[in-house]
C-alpha cells in the first residue's frame, strides 16, 4: 500500500488548502502573532532589530526542522518586519543555474529571498550561491573551451533564508555561508491549543477550549497539522453541531478521521507494528523497514520518524531502529523483559 498522499497528520505540504489562499489567510504575519519557539523568536526579534537600527540587510538565516512548523512563515515574517521586499521559491524548482541568476538579479536592496527544500539545490546551482551570499556577487561564465571569461555583476545587498528539513543534508559550504543557524522544534499542545483558537476565528468557526485542545494534542506538534485537522473537525460540526468545535465534537470527528488519542495514524501504526511484528521490536536498519512497509526511506525519515522519536516510541541507534516500551504501552503490547533489561543497562 502506498503512503497516503492526503495523509491527514503529516506535516508537508499536501492538501489544496495548503496552498495558496487558505494557508496564506491565516498565517500570523507579525512576529507577536508568531505562537511558540520563544527563545528563537527572542534572538530574531534581536537580529532584526540591530540590523534595522544599522541600516544593514539581516544575515543570511538557516532554518531547520520537519515540515509544517513555521518556516515559511517566519521567513515571510522577517521580510514584513524587516519592512523589505519577500521573494519565495524552492530547491527543486531551480534546475539551471541560469533560473537562480535571473532570481538574484531581479532582487532589490535588503529583500528575503526564501528558499524552501534549500538542501535539494543542484550543485551547480548551490555553487552560484556562494558568492552571492557572501560578496553579493554573481559570477557569469560567458563562452566556453579556453576563450571562456567570467563575468562579475554586483547584486543588492539580500537576506537568504533557507529552510531545510534536515540539516545533515546541508552541504558544508553552504551551511558555512549562513550567519545564523535556527532549529524549530516540535510545539507544545498548549501552544497549538492557541494557533488554533486563533486560526478558528480567522475562519469564522466557533471553537471553545476544550475542542481546541483535543485538536491541539493530536497534531503531532506540528502547526500545519494543527491547522489542517481543525479544518476537518470543522466540516463535521457544521454538519452534525451546528457548527460549534467542543471537546465531543472533536472526538468523535478525529476518530471518524482515524486520527488516534497523540495523532498517530495508519501510517505509523503500520510502521511501529512492522518493526514490532517482524523484526521484533528492532534494531532494524530503516531501509528494512522502508521495504517492509513499501515506503521509501526520505518519507520514513522525515515523516514519520521525528515525532515517534518525539514522543519517546522509537530510539535511532548505530545498529538500527529500536521500538521503546512507551510505544508498546500505547498499542496495548506487553513490554519485552529483554528490552527492559537492555534499557536498564544504559
Ligand atoms: P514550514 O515552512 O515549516 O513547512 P509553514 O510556515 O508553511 O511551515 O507553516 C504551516 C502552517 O502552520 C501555516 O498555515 C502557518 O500559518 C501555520 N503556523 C506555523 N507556525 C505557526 C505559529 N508559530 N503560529 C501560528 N501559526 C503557525
Amino acid at each position: 500500500m502506498d503512503f497516503e498522499t492526503d495523509r491527514l497528520v503529516d506535516g508537508q505540504k499536501a492538501h489544496i488548502e495548503d496552498f495558496g489562499q487558505h494557508e496564506q489567510s491565516i498565517r500570523p504575519d507579525r512576529l507577536e502573532g508568531f505562537i511558540g519557539q520563544d527563545k528563537l523568536k527572542q534572538n530574531l526579534r534581536i537580529f532584526i532589530e540591530s540590523a534595522k537600527k544599522r541600516s544593514k540587510s539581516l544575515d543570511h538565516i538557516i532554518f531547520h526542522g520537519p515540515p509544517g512548523l513555521g518556516k515559511t512563515t517566519l521567513a515571510q515574517i522577517i521580510s514584513k518586519e524587516m519592512e523589505t521586499g519577500f521573494r519565495s521559491t524552492s530547491g527543486p524548482i531551480i534546475e539551471k543555474s541560469g533560473d537562480l541568476a535571473a532570481i538574484l538579479t531581479s532582487l532589490e536592496k535588503g529583500d528575503v529571498l526564501f528558499i524552501d527544500e534549500i538542501h535539494r539545490l543542484p550543485t551547480a546551482v548551490e555553487e552560484v550561491l556562494y558568492p552571492a551570499m557572501e560578496d553579493f556577487q554573481l559570477d557569469i561564465i560567458i563562452g566556453d573551451g579556453p576563450s571562456a571569461r567570467t563575468v562579475k555583476i554586483d547584486l543588492p545587498e539580500f537576506t537568504l533564508v533557507g529552510a531545510t528539513t534536515r540539516a545533515g543534508m546541508l552541504s558544508n559550504p553552504l551551511r558555512d555561508r549562513f550567519g545564523v543557524h535556527m532549529r524549530m522544534e516540535f510545539y507544545t499542545s498548549e501552544e497549538l491549543a492557541i494557533i488554533v483558537a486563533n486560526a478558528s476565528v480567522k475562519i469564522g468557526i466557533q471553537a471553545d477550549s476544550e475542542g481546541c485542545f483535543e485538536i491541539a494534542r493530536r497534531a503531532r506538534g506540528t502547526p500545519r497539522i494543527a491547522n489542517r485537522l481543525l479544518r476537518r473537525v470543522a466540516d463535521f460540526a457544521t454538519v452534525q453541531n451546528n457548527g460549534v468545535i467542543d471537546k465531543a465534537m472533536a472526538d468523535i470527528a478525529l476518530k471518524a478521521l482515524d486520527v488516534d488519542s497523540l495523532g498517530l495514524d495508519k501510517n505509523d501504526y503500520r510502521y511501529l507494528n512492522a518493526i514490532l511484528d517482524k523484526f521484533n521490536g528492532g534494531p532494524v536498519g530503516v531501509e528494512t523497514i522502508a521495504a517492509a512497509i513499501g515506503e521509501s526511506k526520505d518519507t520514513i525519515e522525515d515523516m514519520i520518524e521525528p515525532f515517534l522519536i518525539q514522543q519517546g516510541f522509537i530510539q535511532r541507534t548505530p545498529r538500527g531502529r529500536v521500538v521503546l516500551p512507551a510505544a508498546y504501552q500505547h498499542l496495548n503490547r506487553e513490554v519485552p523483559k529483554k528490552l527492559v533489561d537492555q534499557l536498564e543497562l544504559f
